[in-house]
């Protein structure tokens, strides 16, 4: 028997309502490229939200079409994020530190009909403009003041475009299933591959990321994404934030500017915020420099890849708690989320045990770990396997690639990576399947030797990748960047691993590098990394 309720959709559009009538008031601040400080409320976005689909349908944009966005994170961006989705169209956005091919792979794979770009990589548009053949139009977020002069042809001013519409739109009415935005991965090997999320998908994946063992957004919060609009969606924040009335602070192009970061959220009283590794080293670098504090600040979320300790201990002595969340591109992205635990109830070992783990999986995701024989493994918080993850915000299928199935027979989507779970459910990656070192068939985690190695105070940076070895197949090989003024031998490095981890697993060698090779997420390439060193060999 079918259950007697309402079927009302789940949709962007119902979202959008929702902040407009119910925490219309709320504010939100948004440093853009051409005002340092903007400040306006839910209200005025969604009004301008509606300005901005008469905009769409006067270009001549129709449900279905991609559009694509090359921006910050800032309130233009935001209303975008709406006026497409709640038109029925798909909002594209694109992580503008992929290749220049791969972003005319993207484009052209999407078919964006219009891009929507900052002043800051319309050059990177111009350096393609011969091979954007769906593109109808580019519109630069900015006002006619600060217009910048291009070769290209049918480009438009946002502000004045905007300014010529009134704000009565009607929304169409949307399917919950229907197609509300598209992320490219970055594509560590071929092309990347576009991950098409829908409104259904959206709306339950902010639900799920505003439990309270989660983010847990309130109104008496004002929120930060640090993480870009351009990757995942900034983790779900900018639907979360209007689902929960919670105030938001975009920092624009000051993303890793500690400076800027510390000022907005002294000023505009952040509670929260949401980042990569790099982005807090570059904030608690700051402080440290400049002696300042950031009082307001509660919490933050650090995801996308593995959280050094020590920035967790640096904020703790700014009060600030260290939240961990695991995810991907292919899982809109949260997956799994660290809660607050009580350190003193936990007592020191426990707490700092615990702590580190990427967390437990959010309602609605389902996740295991296997062996080689696709045989589940205990969660036993000592076996490793591949991490398998299934649920409604999660890829079923690669954008345009009909034999795409991004999961097995039994509905599982492999994540790629190797992770244990303990017996309370907390889950800890290990490493990237493909980044594993197998030293006499057993694995190294590559990640644990890194986070070692970064807890050395001399260290900036450091990589371990599996390099060929005559016996054991594989072993490690460290590689440094070590503080400007450190000294710091290489028998000192490998020294500091002692009774931190297995003794089998100190890397066989270390050198000290200027550089580091990163992804367009900013996260170590170690595939990079490899062919760089492919021809050393251990001594
Ligand atoms: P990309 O497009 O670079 O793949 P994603 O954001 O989709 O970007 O990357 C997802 C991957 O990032 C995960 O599969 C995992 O390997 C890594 N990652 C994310 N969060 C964490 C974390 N908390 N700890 C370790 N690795 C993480």
């Amino acid at each position: 028997m079918i259950g007697q309720m309402m079927n009302s959709p789940l949709t962007i559009t119902s979202l959008m309502s929702f902040g407009e009538k119910v925490h219309g008031d709320t504010e939100i601040v948004s440093v853009t490229m051409d005002n340092p400080l903007f400040r306006y409320t839910f209200a005025d976005a969604f009004k301008r939200t509606r300005q901005l689909a008469n905009v769409l349908a006067r270009l001549g944009a129709k449900p279905g079409d991609c559009i694509g966005t090359l921006a910050w994170n800032d309130h233009r961006h935001l209303e975008l994020y709406y006026a497409i989705s709640c038109s029925g169209m798909i909002c594209h956005t694109m992580n503008p530190r992929l290749f220049p091919e791969q972003i005319d792979y993207i484009i052209n794979h999407a078919e964006d009909q219009f891009v929507f770009t900052d002043i800051f990589f319309l050059p990177l548009l111009e350096n393609l403009k011969d091979r954007l053949s769906s593109v109808k139009g580019i519109i630069v977020l900015t006002d006619e003041a600060h217009m910048p002069d291009t070769s290209m042809e049918n480009v438009y001013c946002y502000e004045t475009l905007l300014a010529a519409e009134t704000d009565v739109f009607n929304w169409p009415e949307i399917n919950e299933l229907d197609a509300s935005g598209l992320c490219y991965t970055s594509g560590t090997t071929g092309n990347p591959k576009g991950v098409l999320y829908n409104h259904r998908s959206t709306v339950l994946h902010a639900f799920a990321g505003n439990l309270g063992d989660v983010m847990g957004l309130g109104t008496d919060d004002a929120v930060m994404p640090i993480v870009p609009m351009f990757h995942v969606n900034a983790w779900g924040v900018p639907y979360g934030a209007i689902m929960s009335g919670t105030k938001i602070v975009f920092p624009g192009p000051k993303m890793i500017d500690g400076e800027a970061l510390t000022t907005l959220i002294n000023e505009e009283h952040v509670t929260i915020s949401a980042g990569v590794p790099t982005i807090w080293l570059a904030l608690i670098n700051y402080l440290k420099e400049s002696g300042k504090t950031v009082e307001p600040l509660k919490r933050i979320i650090v995801g996308g890849a593995a959280c050094p300790v020590s920035i967790m201990e640096d904020f703790d002595s700014y009060g600030v708690y260290t939240h961990v969340a695991w995810g991907m591109t292919e899982m809109s992205p949260l997956g799994t989320y660290n809660p607050f635990l009580d350190r003193e109830a936990l007592g020191e070992e426990e707490f700092a045990r615990l702590r580190v783990k990427a967390g437990r999986c959010i309602y609605g995701v389902e996740m295991k770990i296997t062996d080689e024989q696709n045989q589940d493994l205990p969660w036993d918080g000592v076996a490793f396997g591949s991490l398998k993850v299934r649920g409604p915000w999660i890829c079923d299928s690669y954008f345009k690639m009909p034999d795409s199935d991004a999961h097995d027979a039994d509905g599982w989507f492999d994540t790629g990576d190797v992770a244990t779970i303990d017996p309370s459910g907390m889950m800890q990656i290990t490493d990237r399947s493909k980044d594993v070192i197998k030293s006499g068939g057993e694995w190294i985690s590559s990640i644990d030797l890194e986070n070692t190695a970064v807890d050395h105070p001399a260290v900036v940076e450091a990589a371990v990748i599996g390099m060929y070895h005559e016996k054991w197949t594989e072993r490690p090989l460290l590689l440094v960047i070590k503080q400007a003024d450190a000294e710091l031998s290489k028998e000192e490095m490998l020294a500091w691993f002692k009774g931190k981890v297995a003794t089998w697993w100190i890397p066989d060698d270390c050198l000290f590098v200027e550089e580091l090779a990163h992804t367009a997420t900013g996260k170590l390439s170690k595939k990079d990394l490899r062919e760089q060193y492919k021809d050393y060999r251990f001594p």
